[in-house]
């Protein structure tokens, strides 16, 4: 089979080939026309998902070295995302689908970080059922066992901020533009990782809390701000470094504290922050102290790609599991709910 997926949840608009597990094309537009608002303008989002769609599917189809006609199926992104964003990818996957008569399959966009695991140059081998997944992007952060494609138990999530959104609200406390999550890995291999202190949550379960870290950070900025007003500018590598490395101990605790108490060794992280190189670090460091067999995807399946929108929508081609034309776009959707949905089983 040779299947097109369709990804455009936020800012980014993606389209892939892929055949059986493997991408031909993962092309992706992506929307700098945030950056100078310090975050994603849903309205701009989507105007321009509008403007990128056309393009981006047709680059997909000629770098795969394919023709529109060969497309045994489309995926799209149904959830969850910005409404007025997946909206877009809804409506120009059905035409599509119904233009070329294929069948249409609907995705989870979080279960897709996950299972972009299953790529495959996403890893020198896949993991194997049942594994943890951290998934830590730039809306969520959650741990999931994977017991099987389609069949998963998210045992923790965030209470508040997702790990991406500490790292770009503190990044902005600090002056640096959106998304600042790369800025303050960047800027943290210049600092040192010792230099403050910051609090961390005390939550019993398997969930986050970030919102108290980055108001901790606020107010020790404006206290030192106010005694020195070159603070930031005089300790920014510093601050970065510290900051990523209670970020990361953070994630990395509950992720530590899970596998022990489930006792399983199979660990992955996917997202948009598992790019983060303290976060890879932190992973390699496991692997050897608690002989972890440790799953970190290639960069370009981290943020929002549609190669792992392909990838789904490949597993449920496989299973005969398609959409109906009447199916909506919808900005909340658990993972467990994708598993419950009302598809149309045929054989
Ligand atoms: P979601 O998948 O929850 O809908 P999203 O699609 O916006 O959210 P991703 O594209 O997966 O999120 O990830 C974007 C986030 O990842 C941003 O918050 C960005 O700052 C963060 N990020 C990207 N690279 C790094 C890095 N190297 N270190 C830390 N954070 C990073
Ligand atoms: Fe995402």
């Amino acid at each position: 089979s040779i299947i097109l997926g369709i990804e455009s949840s936020c800012d980014d608009t993606s389209a892939a080939i892929i055949q059986g597990n493997k991408i031909l094309s993962n092309i992706a537009a992506n929307q700098e026309i945030h950056n100078e608002y310090g975050g994603v303008v849903p309205e701009l989002a989507s105007r321009a998902h509008q403007q990128n769609i056309i393009p981006v599917v047709q680059k997909s189809v000629s770098k795969a070295n394919i023709q529109q006609k060969d497309i045994s199926a489309i995926g799209f992104t149904r959830g969850p995302g910005l409404l007025g964003s997946l909206l877009v990818g809804t409506s120009f996957a059905k035409s599509l689908a119904m233009s070329l008569n294929v069948p249409l399959i609907e995705v989870n966009h979080l279960q897709a970080h996950i299972l972009a695991h299953f790529i495959d140059d996403a890893n020198p081998t896949p993991p194997n059922f049942p594994f943890l997944c951290l998934t830590v992007s730039g809306g969520h952060t959650m741990i999931a066992v994977v017991k099987d494609y389609f069949d998963m138990e998210i045992i923790g999530k965030t209470i508040d901020d997702a790990a991406g959104e500490a790292f770009d609200k503190i990044g902005k406390i600090f002056g640096l533009d959106y998304p600042a999550g790369p800025i303050i890995d960047r800027l943290s291999k210049l600092g040192n990782k010792d230099a403050f202190q910051f609090n961390k949550p005390r939550i019993d379960n398997y969930n986050y809390s970030f919102s108290g870290i980055k108001t901790s950070v606020l107010y020790f900025i404006q206290k030192e701000v106010k005694k020195n007003p070159d603070f930031i500018k005089e300790n920014l590598n510093d601050l970065c470094a510290s900051v990523q490395k209670t970020l990361v101990e953070i994630l990395m605790n509950k992720l530590e504290k899970a596998a022990k108490e489930l006792n399983i060794n199979e660990v992955a992280i996917a997202g948009g922050v598992s790019a983060n190189s303290g976060l890879r670090e932190a992973m390699l460091i496991n692997a050897e102290k608690f002989g972890w067999n440790i799953y970190i995807p290639k960069f370009e399946y981290t943020t929002d790609n549609a190669a792992m929108i392909a990838m789904v929508a490949k597993l449920k081609f496989d299973r005969g599991e398609f959409a109906d034309l009447s199916v909506s776009a919808t900005s909340r959707y658990d993972i467990e709910e994708s598993f419950k949905k009302d598809v149309q089983i045929t054989d």
